[in-house]
């Protein structure tokens, strides 16, 4: 068991006493005994509380059925994999265009349409999925709670979202919802990382995948991260990113994988799979300019790339509801009703559009 500083030992009396069951549980990878505040309810309990409202922000599920069937099997090939194989695990793509990949603590995994697009094999993306799944097994997020950063909050209590939601991000942005709720998400050490694609790694490769696919993962991370992609932002602050990460992916799989070498990394079935996505990849471009644009408070230019990204991706949710707000800062509300309209037929069970719709109808 670690030893306590004076601040961890408040946190802790604290959490007792908001009625957290304070123990010292195995954990599931390791098999070492740890601080752990937070049971596998609970994981499961926040997961169900806090996803939602995530995958919501980030323009909901993708509707494409064959594409959400596509990442629930290459996700379900790994659970058996892995250290938790019986948590309630679910895997999906969103139709946010920003780079991006998370996990929440009870096992929903995601997946923006954003980083599929600059994934080239399925073992890449085996390999992105079973980092994130490592994450879970090895209970990062629970950690990372046990450990004081977020207990504040929860012994706040249900002001998580809206109180670190407004501190962390002023103005209209975050009013409109425009800014997902990747706050709630947890930011991981570098010790997680360096854990999480050692998992991912052992995951992929009892799955049959080449483990080639996260050194090319790695490749594509360092590059994105060197070039300080903006729609790269939230996953590196998230997940950070080093040279060191890369090279590690390469000697593990020199010295751990030498033999599974020749396994596949499924190229062609990897693009055939994500074909409709492919189809609208300069939609997706315009529409992460767009939204650099934005957070540049060029309102009129986002404008013009989310109309040229609609002309190309007709009745997207994600380019409808974001050319609405672009308007709708523009006080242009007669054309952001429009949109808002739009998106609400173009995606009913999804409330961003709804949300937005509650504010042009103030005006
Ligand atoms: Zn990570």
């Amino acid at each position: 068991m670690n030893i306590l500083s004076r601040r961890e030992f408040i946190n802790v009396c604290a959490l007792s006493a908001a009625g957290f069951v304070v123990s010292c549980a195995s954990n599931p990878v390791t098999g070492k005994s740890q601080l752990m505040l937070v049971s596998e309810q609970e994981e499961i309990q926040m997961d169900k509380m806090f996803s939602p409202q995530q995958l919501s922000s980030d323009y909901g599920t993708i509707q494409d059925k064959d594409m959400a069937r596509y990442i629930q099997s290459v996700g379900n090939k790994m659970v058996p994999a892995t250290h938790r194989p019986k948590m309630p695990y679910h895997f999906h793509i969103v139709n946010a265009t920003y780079v991006n990949a998370y996990a929440f603590p009870g096992g929903t995994i995601a997946c923006t349409r954003g980083i599929l697009l600059n994934l080239e094999n399925e073992a890449m993306l085996a390999a992105l999925i079973g980092h994130e799944l490592g994450h879970v097994n090895a209970r990062h997020t629970a950690e990372i709670l046990s450990k004081s950063k977020l207990t504040s909050v929860l012994v706040g209590g249900a002001g998580m979202s809206v109180g670190s939601y407004n501190q962390n991000y002023g103005g209209i942005a975050a009013q409109l919802g425009m800014i997902g709720s990747g706050a709630l998400l947890a930011s991981y050490s570098r010790d997680n990382e360096r854990q999480a694609d050692d998992l991912g790694m052992e995951y992929m490769v009892m799955a049959g995948y080449n483990p080639g696919g996260m050194v090319g993962l790695m490749d594509m991370l360092q590059n994105m991260s060197k070039h300080k992609m903006s729609s790269a932002e939230l996953l590196f602050a998230t997940h950070p990113m080093s040279d060191e990460r890369y090279n590690t992916s390469v000697k593990t799989l020199r010295k751990k994988y030498g033999k599974t070498k020749a396994k596949p990394i499924f190229r062609e079935r990897y693009m055939d799979s994500i074909a409709n996505l492919r189809k609208i990849e300069s939609a997706i471009v315009k529409m992460q300019v767009g939204d650099a644009l934005m957070a540049k408070e060029k309102y009129a230019e986002a404008e013009s790339q989310y109309a040229q990204a609609l002309k190309i991706a007709e009745n997207d949710y994600a380019g409808l509801v974001k050319i609405a707000q672009s308007q709708f800062v523009q006080k242009k509300y007669q054309d952001a009703d429009r949109n808002i309209q739009l998106a609400k037929k173009a995606y009913p069970q999804e409330a961003q559009a709804d949300y937005l719709g509650g504010f042009v109808s103030l005006t």
